[in-house]
C-alpha cells in the first residue's frame, strides 16, 4: 500500500509539532481535541486513501465558503453574484471589516463580509431563512456524496459570540449589498458553519471540484463546469486569508482553510486533498495542514504552475 504507507509516514512527521492554538473565540471549538490529525486523498474515480482520524467529525467551517459560493454562482447566475461580491484577494484576516469603499461590496467570497453575503444569494431569492439553510445543507451534502447534518452546540457557541459576523453584516445591510435581515443571514451562515464533515467527506468534496463538478461516488453533476471554474481561481487567489500569496508560491494548490482545522485543496483533474488538526497559526489556518500540503506540493509536483 504505497499511498497509505506514505500518508502514515507524513502524518508522523507532522505529529511532534504542537504549535499554535484551536480557535479560541468560538468555545465549543475551544474544546476541541487538539491532537487528533488525519489526511485523506479523494482520486477524481471516487478512489479514497487516508491515515490517521479520517473518519471523525469536526465543523466544516469556512471551507463550507467555496462551496456555497459554487451554489449560489449556479442558483442566481454569475452576474448578480460578482454585482455583490467582488474576487479581489484582500490581503487581510477572514473576519476583517473589508468592504470597497464605493459601494460596500465584500471584496471576495473567502473573507466573511464576502461569503456572509453569498449565504444570502444561496438558492432562489423567495426561500425563507430555514429553507436557504436546508438548500444549502442539501448543495453540501451533494458535494460529499452523502448527507451532511449540523452540530448544533457549535452553532449555539458561536452564535453568541457572533457581534463581529453581526457587525459585518448590518454594515452589509447599510449598503444594500445585504437585502435581507442582518441577523437571520448571520443565523443561516453560522449554521452552514456548523456543518459536521470528515477528513473523508473533505477530500470528496475537493475531489467532486477537481472532478469539474462530478462527485466522483454519485455520479451526480452537482455544479456546471464554469462555476467550478471561477471557485478554483478564488480559492487559489483568495483561499488562506492574509496567507494566500505564500500558499499560492510555495504550495500552489487551490486551497480552503476553516478555523476547526480543516484544509482542503482540490487539483484539477487529478485529486482532492484533505488535512485535519485543530491547532491554528495567526492566520487561522491549520499549523500542521499547511505542513503537510507543503510536502505533498514538493514531493508530488502538485504545484499547478508546474509541468508535470
Ligand atoms: N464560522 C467562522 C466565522 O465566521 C468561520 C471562520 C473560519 O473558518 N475561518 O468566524
Amino acid at each position: 500500500p504505497i499511498i497509505p504507507d506514505y500518508l502514515a509516514e507524513a502524518l508522523g512527521d507532522v505529529e511532534s509539532d504542537r504549535s499554535g492554538e484551536p480557535a479560541g473565540y468560538i468555545p465549543e471549538l475551544a474544546a476541541a481535541d487538539p491532537e487528533r490529525l488525519g489526511v485523506a486523498f479523494a482520486m477524481t474515480d471516487g478512489e479514497v486513501y487516508g491515515a490517521g482520524d479520517i473518519d471523525m467529525e469536526f465543523t466544516i467551517q469556512s471551507i463550507s465558503k467555496p462551496f456555497v459560493y459554487a451554489l449560489a454562482l449556479s442558483d442566481r447566475g454569475f452576474g448578480p453574484v460578482l454585482a455583490k461580491v467582488g474576487v479581489e484577494p484582500s490581503g487581510e484576516a477572514f473576519n476583517e471589516i473589508s468592504l470597497e469603499s464605493d459601494t460596500g461590496r465584500p471584496l471576495n467570497p473567502m473573507i466573511n463580509a464576502g461569503a456572509i453575503t453569498v449565504h444570502s444569494l444561496a438558492g432562489a431569492k423567495d426561500l425563507n431563512p430555514t429553507e436557504r439553510v436546508e438548500h444549502v445543507l442539501h448543495g453540501l451534502s451533494a458535494f460529499a456524496g452523502r448527507r451532511l447534518r449540523m452540530d448544533e452546540a457549535v452553532c449555539a457557541s458561536e452564535m453568541e459570540h457572533a457581534h463581529r459576523n453581526l457587525a459585518i453584516a448590518h454594515m452589509l445591510r447599510s449598503h444594500d449589498v445585504l437585502t435581507q435581515d442582518p441577523r437571520a443571514v448571520v443565523d443561516g451562515y453560522t449554521r452552514q458553519c456548523s456543518v459536521l464533515v470528515t477528513t473523508r467527506d473533505l477530500a470528496m468534496m475537493a475531489a467532486t471540484l477537481a472532478n469539474r463538478g462530478t462527485n466522483p461516488l454519485s455520479g451526480k453533476q452537482v455544479v456546471p463546469e464554469p462555476v467550478v471554474r471561477q471557485v478554483l481561481s478564488v480559492m487559489f487567489s483568495c483561499g488562506m486569508y492574509d496567507a494566500a500569496g505564500d500558499w499560492a508560491t510555495q504550495v500552489g494548490i487551490p486551497a480552503k482553510s476553516g478555523v476547526a482545522g480543516g484544509l482542503i485543496g482540490a487539483l484539477p483533474g487529478q485529486i482532492g486533498i484533505a488535512t485535519f488538526s485543530p491547532r491554528l497559526d495567526v492566520h487561522g489556518n491549520s499549523v500542521r495542514g499547511v505542513s503537510l500540503f507543503e510536502r505533498f506540493s514538493s514531493d508530488m509536483g502538485l504545484h499547478v504552475m508546474e509541468v508535470p
